[in-house]
């Protein structure tokens, strides 16, 4: 397997170069990993029916990549070239990406300071690199293929002002306790709550999506906000575009809190919760830990849920069953 690596110097990014990976360990630039100063994204490369294969609105990887990038104080870099460099490379090690639907090859585009101090400072060298492996559709599920998840209201995955709304390392390493507590509990995720109201805010690595009866008797699929708090998802940007031209779903950008979730479920008004995301598509929840309540979701009993509308779609768009701009042929 291969890797892309840029390099950056003080005087600006150097000419990428597509070096091999037993390689990587002695490039001059990997000298040193910064342990604070990292960020990351996660694509994928589909194979279609056609054997073409895809990626999915790379541009707004790179865009976010940059943006937290900017936020950890390493420079940012030109998001074309490097999309080129990765149809390169993708092309390179095409036969990776697997020949099946259930399937993809992950694409993980790191940014990572070199600098070769114990200092917390603005670091003159970073690399930039590209690993690529093959994976399935990986979360954990019930037999149902839907997911519990467990809120603990005493841990907060973002916070104002913070870089929850990036993708930069430290934001998941302080996930794992969590997730493993949850997990011992039974449950397959975490739902991470937000403030005294318990403002649900993401899933996992996942934006959370709920269907509901609202006031006006529409059914309304809603998500939380772009505070600060949530992700930028380019799932949950694609779904809110996707589902906003259906004219039987209300769509909608709100805050929702535990205690409407609990007063939805008891007056049978709510239909559905999912995460959404690039490694999972959509998961279904089924059930809530949360305190001492075992709240049951009945989004497994819906007779056409959204989450499976949204879900073919999507899958649909990334797998060239239906052209659609969102999807990028590259070979
Ligand atoms: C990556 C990620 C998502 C999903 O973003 P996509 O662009 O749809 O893959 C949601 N929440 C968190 C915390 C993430 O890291």
């Amino acid at each position: 397997m291969l890797k892309i690596n840029y390099q950056v110097q003080l005087g600006g990014w150097q000419k990428p170069d597509i070096i091999p990976f037993e390689n990587l360990s002695i490039h001059p630039a990997a000298k040193a990993l910064h342990y604070a100063i990292q960020l990351f994204e996660g694509m994928k490369a589909y194979r279609g029916v056609d054997d073409k294969i895809r990626l999915f609105r790379p541009d707004l990887n790179m865009r976010r990549m940059n943006l937290a990038a900017h936020r950890s104080g390493l420079p940012i870099f030109n998001g074309e070239e490097l999309i080129k460099c990765m149809k390169r490379l993708i092309q390179i090690d095409q036969e990776w990406v697997p020949h099946s639907e259930s399937s993809t090859l992950y694409i993980r585009p790191t940014l990572i300071a070199t600098e070769a101090t114990f200092g917390v400072m603005a670091p003159e060298s970073a690399l930039l690199f590209v690993v690529l492996s093959p994976v399935s559709a990986y979360y954990k599920t019930s037999t149902d293929g839907a997911v519990s998840i467990f809120a603990d209201p005493n841990v907060v995955r973002a916070f104002p002002g913070g870089v929850g709304n990036r993708k930069v390392g430290s934001n998941y390493g302080p996930t794992i306790e969590a997730t493993t507590r949850a997990a011992q509990l039974g449950h397959h995720q975490v739902l991470w709550l937000f403030g005294p109201d318990h403002q649900l805010t993401e899933v996992g690595a996942m934006n959370i999506f709920t269907v509901y009866i609202n006031e006006n008797g529409d059914k309304q699929l809603s998500t939380p906000p772009l505070n600060g708090l949530i992700l930028p998802g380019i799932t949950r940007r694609s779904i809110l575009e996707l589902a906003s031209q259906w004219e039987d779903l209300v769509v909608k950008e709100e805050t929702i809190t535990m205690d409407r979730v609990i007063t939805l479920n008891k007056q049978g008004r709510l239909l559905e919760m999912f995460g959404a995301g690039t490694a999972a598509v959509i998961s279904p929840v089924s059930r809530i830990g949360f305190l001492e309540n075992n709240i049951h979701i009945p989004t497994m009993q819906q007779a056409q849920p959204v989450f499976q509308r949204l879900k073919d779609t999507l899958l649909a768009i990334q797998y060239g069953h239906i052209d659609h701009p969102y999807s990028v042929i590259i070979s």
